[in-house]
């Protein structure tokens, strides 16, 4: 039923069909019988993604011999991006940039974190983007002091930081933004780490050029935030790969030897989050040209605190 949508995809291969009524699997082995494929094939299958009840399907009707996982192989060939993918990143991430726009004029004394995820889902719905590229954050108080918490029925409140994660689907690309704001007031302590988490990123986002070891972002970004005594609370990597999905290759933990490459779009992501305080992330998406980095999410950096 759906080889129209098969065909209107990007997919160049062969696309064989069957009917609702129909096996699929007879189908399938029929297809094989009148390509001549009887037996003992090797089998090249994206093994994150097939499930094991299909790979047993596959046995039933023909001898695989071995399965050869092309996850790495995939993983090379989405790593770098072509100009065509790069305006799609762009479009992305001017959803982004959108949706943090609508969250934070949305912040309202007792309105809670769901609530204002609801409306920013809304608003980009109508726009014609329904596709986030994963579980819209909205944490605040507290709570943003757990950088993967789930957003819940708390209520703003006076003194808050709001911290917003989130991300869009333009053509099938993902964006994924961070961006923490205040509300009402701020303490000392609070735009201590706000502004440190800032110049871990700027810092970090300046060492973005081809050639740079991946592992040196980590590395410059955690000086920054373990100078100024905030080391312990920042237990996550400092960015990774984006594409098709929001977490892809490249990894940008500290170890990683492999260099920055021209046609990568990653994410630069340091974040403080220090318990009962509340937690700071700021992260954005970059492009690496051949003349350096070009961010491609672009909402205001500067502490905001909302009235
Ligand atoms: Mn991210």
């Amino acid at each position: 039923m759906e080889v129209p949508q098969a065909e209107a995809s990007r997919f160049s291969g062969e696309i064989i069909g069957y009917q609702d009524h129909e096996n699929p699997w007879d189908a399938l082995q029929k297809a094989f019988g009148q390509r001549g494929v009887h037996n003992s094939v090797q089998a090249a299958l994206e093994t994150n993604y097939v499930p094991y009840r299909i790979v047993e399907n596959l046995r039933s009707i023909i001898n695989i011999v071995s399965i050869n996982p092309v996850e790495s192989y995939i993983e090379q060939l989405r790593m770098l991006k072509d100009e065509s993918e790069i305006a799609h990143m762009k479009k992305a991430a001017e959803l982004a940039d959108y949706a943090i726009n609508v969250g934070v004029e949305n912040i309202r004394k007792g309105r809670t974190e769901q609530a204002i995820i609801a409306e920013i889902e809304y608003e980009l719905a109508k726009m014609g983007y329904p596709e986030t590229a994963f579980t819209t954050m909205v944490l605040s108080g507290e709570k943003s002091a757990l950088p993967h918490g789930n957003p819940g029925d708390r209520q703003i409140q006076e003194g808050d930081f709001i911290l917003f994660d989130l991300g869009f689907v333009a053509n099938g690309y993902c964006s994924d933004i961070s961006r923490t704001v205040a509300y009402k007031h701020v303490s000392d302590q609070q735009r201590d780490i706000y502004y440190k988490v800032l110049e871990a990123e700027e810092q970090a986002l300046n060492a973005c050029q081809p050639g740079t070891p991946l592992g040196e972002l980590d590395r410059t970004a955690r000086e920054v935030i373990e100078s100024a005594g905030y080391g312990e609370y920042f237990p996550h990597r400092v960015g990774h790969g984006l594409g098709m999905e929001a977490h892809e290759a490249p990894s940008l933990s500290g170890d990683n030897h492999d260099p920055l490459q021209e046609g990568m779009v990653i994410t630069i992501e340091p974040g403080i989050y220090v318990p009962d305080i509340g937690g700071v992330r700021i992260e954005d998406d970059v492009y690496i040209s051949k003349d350096g980095p070009v961010v491609l999410t672009g909402y205001d950096k500067s502490l905001i605190i909302v009235e």
